[in-house]
């Protein structure tokens, strides 16, 4: 049987969690009379969770089902790929012609050879340590070294 959260869906397109028996309203457009109830769950977290994909615009919520996808196939052959040769490579491609990397483009870059966010921290935080990067403003470097 299902769990005793549900996600519903309003009429104005905004979904809402609740839980099963209790009154839900829309948190957008505060209507309770119109809300459908699209799915259920077992915990608040996996509500939660669900109630922002659901929340997304159509083309981000492909996005991120499909990151989620890239990110579980790549997870078995992760430990195969070191994290630091990637950003290694990463900076020399990376780095715009005033030696400055922005997270962004790091983040991106690692995204797309399997490495997780806290894969892509943990360089940062070396490499600033070892004088690689120096730190141009929040979300950028400028390449000392490499
Ligand atoms: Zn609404």
């Amino acid at each position: 049987m299902a769990g005793k959260y549900i996600l519903a869906r309003c009429s104005c397109g905004f979904a809402t969690g609740g839980i099963i028996g209790k009154r839900v309203s829309c948190r957008r457009c505060g209507s309770n009379k119109n809300l459908v109830t699209e799915s259920t769950y077992e915990t608040g977290r996996e509500l939660a969770s669900s109630i922002k994909i659901a929340n997304m615009p159509q083309h981000l919520r492909s996005e991120f089902y499909d990151r989620i996808k890239k990110s579980k196939s790549y997870s078995s052959q992760k430990e195969n790929v070191d994290p630091s040769k990637s950003f290694t490579k990463a900076i020399t491609e990376l780095a715009n012609i005033n030696s400055e990397i922005s997270m962004s483009d790091l983040e991106i870059y690692f995204d797309k050879n399997g490495h997780t966010k806290e894969d892509l921290l943990h360089c940062v935080g070396v490499a600033e340590i070892e004088g690689i990067l120096s730190r141009a403003g929040p979300g950028s470097w400028i390449v000392l070294d490499f």
